[in-house]
C-alpha cells in the first residue's frame, strides 16, 4: 500500500490460465519465500495475443510492475519475442485468406485463386469433434466428482482436459499460419470478436461462455503465430458471414450444419459446404474494404469490456523516480 509500483523481475511473476474458470487469467504474486499471491486479473482483450504467447513459452516476460490507481489494480509486463517483417506490398497485391471458426469445422480456411474461383479449401473437422468430445468429458466429469465433493481431483482433471484441448488449438493454428505461408503475400482475415460478443447467434448446442473463450484463444494464437512469420492479420465485420452466398451475395440458409442453401434461382450454387462459403465471404470482405487494423488503435489501450491489464502511461514516471524492494523478486 504505496503510492509507489512494486517491480518484479522475470524470475518474481508467473501468468496461469485457467481457461474453465469465470475468471481465466491469474498472476502469482510473488510474497514471502513459499507464500505466494494468486490474484486474479482481467487483460485488455487487443493484447490477448501477447498473453497467449506469453502462456505458451513464445514469448519472453521481462521486468514488470504492479501499482494502483484511482482504486484499481494493474499490472504492466514487459514481453519480447521474435517477428519477421512483413513484405510491403499494397493491400491489392495481397490475396485475402478468409479464416471461419466454427462448431462442425473448429478452424475452416480458403482463398480465391487468380481467376477468382474459391480455392484449396481446408478444414478441421477431426479436431472440432476431439474439441467437443472434450468439452462434454469435461463437464460430465467435473460434475459427477464435483457431487462427490472431489473438489481438488475435479480441478486437475479439469487442467488436464483443458491443457489437451490448448494443445489441438496451437497445432491447428500452426498449420493456419503454415497454409498462410503457402501463398504469395498472404493476408489472414478474421471475424472482428467485438462484433461477435453483440451479435451472433450461437446456436442451441454451444455454450456461450466456451465458445467465446475457443474464439478469442484461436483468434490471439493465429494473430501471434502470424506476426512471427511476417503474414499480416485484419479483421472484418462477421455480420452473416455464414448465411450469405459467396457468388451472388444472397442471404440463404444452412438446412443443416455443415450445409449451406442459395436461395436465389438464378445463382449456379445449389448446396454449398457451409463453412467454406463462410470463409470465402470473410475472405471478400478484406477487399470490399470492410477490414480493420488494429496497427491503427495505438494510444488507446482500454479493454472493450470494461476489464484491463493495463493503465495510462503517464503513471510510469513516477516508477522511475522510486521502487519497492520486494525479497530477491524485485529488481
Ligand atoms: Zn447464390
Amino acid at each position: 500500500h504505496d503510492d509507489h509500483p512494486v517491480r518484479f523481475t522475470n524470475e518474481g511473476l508467473r501468468l496461469d490460465h485457467k481457461p474453465e474458470n469465470a475468471i481465466e487469467w491469474y498472476v502469482k504474486i510473488p510474497h514471502h519465500e513459499d507464500y505466494h499471491l494468486w490474484i486474479p486479473a482481467q487483460p485488455n482483450p487487443e493484447q490477448r495475443d501477447w498473453l497467449e504467447a506469453l502462456n505458451a513459452g513464445d514469448a519472453e516476460m521481462g521486468e514488470s510492475r504492479l501499482f494502483e490507481q484511482d482504486g484499481t489494480w494493474f499490472l504492466h509486463i514487459t514481453a519480447t519475442r521474435d517477428v519477421e517483417r512483413a513484405s510491403k506490398v499494397s493491400r491489392e497485391e495481397r490475396t485475402p485468406i478468409g479464416v471461419d471458426i466454427g462448431e462442425a469445422s473448429l478452424v475452416t480456411v480458403c482463398h480465391r485463386d487468380g481467376h477468382g474461383s474459391p480455392t484449396r479449401p481446408e478444414l478441421w473437422a477431426d479436431e472440432g469433434k476431439t474439441i467437443r468430445r472434450l468439452r462434454k468429458t469435461y463437464f460430465t466429469t467435473t460434475r459427477r466428482l464435483q457431487t462427490r465433493g472431489s473438489e481438488r481431483i475435479a480441478e486437475s482433471f479439469g487442467d488436464d482436459v483443458w491443457s489437451q484441448i490448448d494443445d489441438v488449438f496451437h497445432s491447428v493454428t500452426r498449420e493456419v499460419v503454415e497454409y498462410a505461408e503457402s501463398i504469395e503475400n498472404p493476408v489472414l482475415v478474421l471475424e472482428d470478436l467485438t462484433y461477435i460478443r453483440e451479435s451472433m447467434d450461437y446456436g442451441e448446442y454451444m455454450n456461450r461462455r466456451l465458445h467465446g473463450w475457443g474464439f478469442a484463444k484461436l483468434h490471439a494464437q493465429i494473430r501471434y503465430k502470424a506476426v512471427e512469420k511476417g503474414i499480416p492479420v485484419k479483421t472484418v465485420n462477421p455480420r452473416n458471414t455464414s448465411k450469405q452466398c459467396h457468388a451472388c451475395g444472397e442471404v440463404g440458409y444452412r438446412p443443416r450444419q455443415a450445409t449451406f442453401t442459395c436461395t436465389n434461382d438464378a445463382c449456379w450454387i445449389g448446396e454449398y459446404q457451409a463453412d467454406v462459403n463462410g470463409a470465402i465471404n470473410i475472405a471478400d470482405r478484406y477487399l470490399s474494404g470492410e477490414s480493420h487494423s488494429r496497427e491503427h488503435t495505438d494510444g488507446d489501450d482500454s479493454a472493450e469490456d470494461g476489464g484491463r491489464l493495463t493503465a495510462p502511461q503517464d503513471s510510469q514516471a513516477d516508477a522511475e523516480v522510486q521502487q519497492e524492494t520486494l525479497g530477491t523478486y524485485a529488481s
